[in-house]
């Protein structure tokens, strides 16, 4: 192909414009000015190629010259992902502060894997056998809970040719070779913007667990769904991402941060490597990507971060494993667009969004799910499935929910978990509001929870959200006459749900104790708290006073449940069932 080389003709913050880029593709990358600074190409107009760069263009001229790259934004895939940290364009934000110091130069490159680095590399297609997409030729043991699968790239197929014996390789080496002469290598690329394809999608029955009761509990969404964190500043979106990304299920972490505050990510950053995987007591980074956009990189940046990441996710999830990207603040990329789209002159939309926004959103959202992956396993016997789950926070300027980048992705995404500025100010975390929030996922996973969760589940959880409804309504009428129209009755739904508040939704990000709960913790600890509810509404009948049934000691005990550790949850929780069991007959007894 003819290199095109053109001329920048304008710059105006991330974005320029140069002419003389005739046969200059969308999506294409280009290299712009004398610092060969990074863009992509986002409207053509005649000879006029328009490109939104992802590093700071100050300091460029006029004239200097714009060298298309051919390709699209694409990055590489291969071992040695895990526990790396990049920047939006895949750059190695370790290697690029080796190279320049601790500001990041511009116009840098540095590999975003290590080609020198040999792993142990075991067969598993043989000579003669036809491979096509997805198919695995070989697998490598990433890192030592991790088999990183080597597939055959989504746009390849043929007849093994040759294949290395089990050995140490660096991911440049050649491993196979098809017969029609491709060689095949540990790495592949794949443009960014392009999903990665899938044979098809399939239902997921399976629940993404988080280990935050609130979620698992009153809106839970399954391995492959999605949920949004809508939340204004400092309501605890970054406290539930890093919470889910330590305790939840999935095999992999994606986590694309964009940086609220000055330092935010470099808090991140700092803080990410030292985190322990709960599972496996290693470093949580092995099994981890993250993807960081400090708040001093362009708005571009963040754009490209988001498709590099959900990339990145798809990747794990076509060997079969169940990943979960999180992306804080999606808000952040959905400005870029707006910048961007201000720049070029576009008609804007709602809020000066381009109008454009809506469908980019539900693109991203599109790209979550659980699939039959590409290609066959080894033995050729299994369907294959991954998954990817998306936990998308979205930072409403004054938590005002009605603005258009929340009510887009409310659109396409099935769970709903509304932080809520009241509640954080009042210190209850995770400030998740349970009048607000929903899941679209209930029936779907049903039968996993009646069978795999501990029992009385679903009963206990329709108890709760039927409690905190009622509670919800008689806050009004105490609003409206004060406390003293309520029944005996009514003030134990308040007294009640109060302690449910306490003791059930709040969770403590900062407690060893609490800041995971398995599902035995979180179905028993509803458990007692909704036997107590149940035995005090009996107690009341029976003509015994509330206040009587509010100081009962046993009460103390269930709330202190919650300080308990997952592990051992169920003795220590059935003896306290049985104590205050025990003092409500004594109470009742008492009056009879
Ligand atoms: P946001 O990202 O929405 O701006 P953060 O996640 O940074 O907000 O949370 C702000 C602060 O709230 C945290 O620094 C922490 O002190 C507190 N916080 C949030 N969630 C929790 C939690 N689950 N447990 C304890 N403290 C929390
Ligand atoms: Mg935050």
């Amino acid at each position: 192909m003819a290199d095109i080389i053109g001329k920048l003709t304008r710059i105006s913050g991330p974005m320029i414009a140069a002419d003389g880029m005739m046969g200059v593709s969308m999506g294409e990358i280009v290299r712009v000015g004398k610092m060969r600074l990074m863009g992509e190409v986002i409207r053509i107009d005649g000879e006029t190629a328009f490109a939104q760069v992802y590093e700071d263009t100050s300091g460029m001229y006029l004239g200097e010259p714009v060298e298309a790259q051919g390709l699209p934004l694409s990055i590489e895939l291969g071992p040695g992902l895990l526990s790396q940290i990049y920047d939006g364009i895949q750059r190695p934000l370790e290697a690029l502060r080796k190279s320049s110091g601790d500001f990041i130069g511009r116009g840098l490159d540095a590999d975003p894997l290590d080609y020198e680095r040999k792993w142990a590399f075991t067969p598993i297609a043989a000579v003669g056998q036809e491979v096509t997409a997805g198919d695995f030729i070989g697998s490598v043991p990433e890192t030592e809970h991790l088999n990183h699968y080597i597939m055959v790239p989504p746009d390849k197929s043929g007849k093994i040719a040759s294949i290395v014996a089990a050995g140490e390789y660096n991911i440049k080496e050649v491993i196979a070779t098809l017969e029609d002469g491709t060689e095949l290598t540990m790495t592949q690329k794949w443009p960014v913007k392009l999903p990665r394809p899938f044979q098809k999608k399939l239902p997921s029955n399976t629940p993404f667990i988080t280990g935050q009761r609130v979620l698992d509990m009153l809106f839970p969404i399954p391995l492959g769904g999605s949920a949004m964190v809508p939340g204004g500043f400092g309501a605890g979106k970054t406290v539930v991402e890093q919470q889910i990304s330590k305790f939840c299920n999935a095999d992999i972490i994606i986590y694309v941060g964009c940086g609220e505050r000055g330092n935010e990510m470099a808090d991140v950053l700092d803080e990410f490597p030292k985190l322990k995987d709960p599972k496996t007591g290693g470093p949580l980074m092995n099994r981890t990507v993250l993807v960081a956009n400090t708040s001093n990189m362009p708005v571009a940046a963040r754009e490209a971060s988001v498709y590099t990441g959900i990339t990145l996710a798809e990747y794990y999830r076509d060997m079969g494993y169940a990943v979960a990207m999180m992306a804080d603040s999606t808000s952040r990329w959905a400005e870029a667009l707006r910048e961007i789209s201000s720049r070029l002159e576009e008609m804007p939309g709602e809020e000066g969004y381009p109008t454009y926004l809506s469908t980019r959103i539900a693109e991203f959202y599109e790209r979550t799910g659980r699939v039959e992956c590409m290609g066959t396993t080894a033995e050729g016997e299994e369907v294959r499935t991954g998954s990817l789950t998306l936990v998308a926070a979205v930072s409403p300027p004054g938590g005002d929910f009605s603005e258009p980048v929340t009510q887009n992705s409310m659109r396409v995404s099935g769970g709903f978990w509304a932080l809520d500025a009241k509640l954080a100010y009042s210190r209850h975390y995770p400030s998740v509001n349970w009048n607000q929030s929903y899941s679209l996922y209930l029936n779907d996973l049903k039968d996993w929870f009646d069978q795999n969760a501990p029992a009385g589940w679903a009963e206990r959880r329709q108890q709760v959200v039927d409690l905190l409804q009622k509670d919800t309504e008689l806050q009004e009428i105490v609003q409206l006459v004060g406390p003293d129209a309520l029944q005996e009755q009514e003030r134990l739904v308040l007294e009640l749900s109060r302690m449910v508040k306490e003791v059930f939704l709040q969770q403590n990000a900062f407690s060893d104790n609490d800041a995971y709960s398995s599902l035995e913790k979180t179905g028993g600890l509803l458990e007692a708290l909704m036997i107590f509810y149940e035995e005090c509404r009996g107690a009341l009948d029976q003509g015994v006073e509330l206040q009587a049934l509010l100081d009962l000691p046993e009460r103390e005990e269930i709330s202190r449940l919650r300080e308990e550790n997952s592990e051992g949850f169920d003795a220590k929780k059935t003896a306290v069932i049985e104590a205050m069991k025990t003092a409500l007959r004594g109470a009742v007894e008492a009056v009879a």
